[in-house]
Parts: C-alpha cells; structure tokens; sequence
C-alpha cells in the first residue's frame, strides 16, 4: 500500500444504518435474518502515514474490523456535517472507548461550533483527544502526505451546521463524497453549474460517490421533512453510463429505498451503480 493513497468505503448506508432502529419493513427483516448490516455511510483514505476518515459512525469497530484497518491509527477526522450518523462515532475516540490523544478533527466554523457547545463533545477538544482545525469553504487543504481536502458547501437541512461535501485528489486520482444534500437544483447553482455532468468535469473528479438516499419521492409518510434528490431524479440527470464518464456510485441509502431489493430496479440505472462496502479506489 507504501506510495498509493487508497480510498476505502467503510458503509454505504444513511445515518441509521440497515436495519434500521425499530424498523421491521421487509428489507430490515431480511437483512437481519441473513445477518447483513449496512454501516452509515463513511470513507477511509490511506496514506504512506496518515490515516484519513471522512464522517464517523458509531459503527466504527465493525468497520475497521471488516476492512482491515485499526481506528487508533487515524490522524485526521473530517466532517461533512451533524447529522447523527456521520458524528456519533467520535466519543468513542474519548476515554471510554480508545482514549486517543492528538487527532486532528477538521471541521467548518459552524461544525466546530456545534461541538464546541455540546458538553460530551466538547470534553473531547478540551482534553487534547482531538485537534482544532477549521476548513473554509472552497479552499483547499494539503495534508502532510501530499492529498488535497476541498470542502464544497452544500445546501442540507442546516439546523445543527453547515454541510460539505469534499474532494479528496491523490497524484493519481480524485474523489468527490458527497452524502448528503437536499436537491440538485440548489447544489448545481450555488456551484455555477446546471449539470451534474459540467459540475463533476469541472471539479475533475474521476470518482463520484452520491447521495443516493431515496429512489422516488413515496418512501416515507414524512420524506417531505428530509429533502434529498432521489435516485431517479439523479439517474435522469446523468443520462447513459458511457466509456468517458466518471465513475458514480451511491452511497448514503435509506432503508426505504427499494434499490436494495430490486435486482431488476438496480439494471435500470443507465450503467450507473450502488457503491459497494470495502470496495477501494486508488487515489
Ligand atoms: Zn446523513
Ligand atoms: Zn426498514
Ligand atoms: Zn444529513
């Protein structure tokens, strides 16, 4: 691995995970009799000496157990937002669990914000188990191995903070993780585009992985309260897989979406895919 950044997806799962906590729809009983699991989505990124992870799941041990890294050689967190899932993996950075000291957690000025006035949260800034570093929007950040972090601003549900998606580029690669965000119209105008397709060739990613939440609008009695673009909606936009096209996948699925039942729904998506948990991607 010495040399090559690798990108690892750790879950691909919305924030609650599949099964779901006091779901018993026909997907979560499966998954529990089978004893498969989705991890809320989360991406590992491997360097010659740092160890990168983007959102942090309390599904952390079982990840790192799958996948084959151990969590206490991580140096640097980085947050896209607040939303359960991508945050409640960080006490167990804390005393209780592994009791680490000097992690850097890079977060926006409003992220950092959150954590700063949620005591539990806070504790863990105070007692050195993490490192304070505050990203701007937009501009780039070089890790000591040579990667480069974009934070891009994306319009979610910003109750708690702001939403980021990143850019992660390698001297081979480049991965864009974007989980969460609540529609395309919103997202391509803030970024001067009106296409996924210029947006994406814009930022030169060869690997995009998106939020894949819902497949149409009629999943749930309250969906209208947790906005995002559906798979459909995101299928159309793309139009044909053909041989120039980056590699999309999606990530960040509810147990709702019948994506994870349907073989026959999955071959009708213009050649584009789910992402895979533990498959890699040489950055
Ligand atoms: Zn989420
Ligand atoms: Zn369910
Ligand atoms: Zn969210």
């Amino acid at each position: 691995m010495t040399g090559t950044p690798t990108a690892i997806v750790l879950g691909i799962a919305q924030d609650g995970g599949v099964p779901h906590a006091g779901c018993f729809c026909s997907t979560c009983t499966s998954f529990h009799a089978e004893s498969k699991q989705l991890f809320p989505t989360s991406i590992l990124i491997r360097d010659e000496n740092e160890l990168h992870i983007i959102d942090v799941s309390r599904q952390l041990d079982a990840q790192s157990r799958s996948f084959g890294f151990n969590p206490r050689d991580i140096t640097d967190i980085w947050i896209t937002h607040g939303h359960l899932g991508h945050i409640d993996g960080l006490g167990l950075f804390g005393k209780e669990v592994m009791g680490l000291r000097g992690v850097r957690l890079h977060a926006s000025k409003s992220m950092m914000n959150l954590i700063r006035s949620t005591p539990r949260l806070q504790d863990l800034l105070e007692t050195g188990v993490f490192i304070e570093s505050i990203f701007e929007s937009n501009i780039e950040i070089r890790t000591h191995g040579g990667l480069t972090f974009l934070p891009l601003p994306v319009p979610h549900r910003d109750e708690l903070s702001d939403t980021h998606a990143f850019v992660v580029r390698g001297p081979r690669r480049s991965l864009l993780h974007l989980p969460d965000h609540d529609q395309w119209e919103l997202t391509l105008k803030n970024h001067g585009h009106n296409s996924i397709m210029g947006w994406l060739s814009d930022l030169r990613v060869d690997v995009a992985l998106l939020d894949g939440t819902f497949w149409n609008e009629e999943e749930l009695p309250s969906q209208a309260l947790v906005p995002h673009p559906t798979m459909e909606e995101s299928v159309r936009r793309l139009g044909l897989r053909n041989a120039n096209s980056p590699d999309i996948r999606f990530i960040h699925i509810n147990h709702s979406n019948p994506i994870l039942m349907d073989e026959e729904l999955r071959q009708n998506m213009h050649g584009w895919a789910l992402a895979e948990q533990g498959e890699a991607f040489i950055l």
